[in-house]
């Protein structure tokens, strides 16, 4: 009993995709994941719920040639959307450059076992973007 609460969170492979289906990726992380729901002028605008993963941790099944790009202020961030259905499964953020930042409203059904949504100032967004600089990095998922 008291082994288990010590023990790392299970991680599973999440599956998710675009509404036309055109876009699929697989990213591996928790079953039960912390989401970030950012009010920046962008993420208010597309309902995004944030997971920020390691590259290493997320694989682009499909769609690679169906994806637009669209930049705006620092151009840091690559917002990646279906050019077809114009869904945005997921995008590389100016917060983790180096990572994936995913949508969990694009997984599939029946992967995620419990989600915890937590808001994230982005308008303020200069004051609060080294709160995520960690997410994008490996070792974190060894704790
Ligand atoms: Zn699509």
């Amino acid at each position: 009993m008291y082994a288990r609460m010590s023990a790392i969170p299970e991680i599973v492979t999440h599956r998710g995709g675009c509404h036309c289906g055109r876009v699929r990726f697989e990213v591996d992380a928790p079953a039960e994941i912390d989401a970030l729901d950012c009010n920046c002028s962008m993420c208010r605008l597309s309902g995004f719920l944030h997971l920020i993963v390691p590259k290493s941790a997320f694989r682009l099944v499909s769609g690679e040639q169906d994806l637009s790009e669209y930049r705006f202020g620092t151009g840091v961030a690559r917002h990646l959307f279906c050019r077809h259905c114009g869904i945005k499964p997921f995008y590389v953020p100016r917060s983790n450059p180096d990572g994936i930042d995913v949508n969990v409203r694009a997984f599939d059904r029946g992967s995620v076992q419990r989600l915890t949504v937590t808001p994230f100032d982005g308008e303020h967004w200069e004051q609060h973007a080294d709160a995520l600089r960690d997410l994008s990095r490996d070792e974190r998922r060894d704790g």
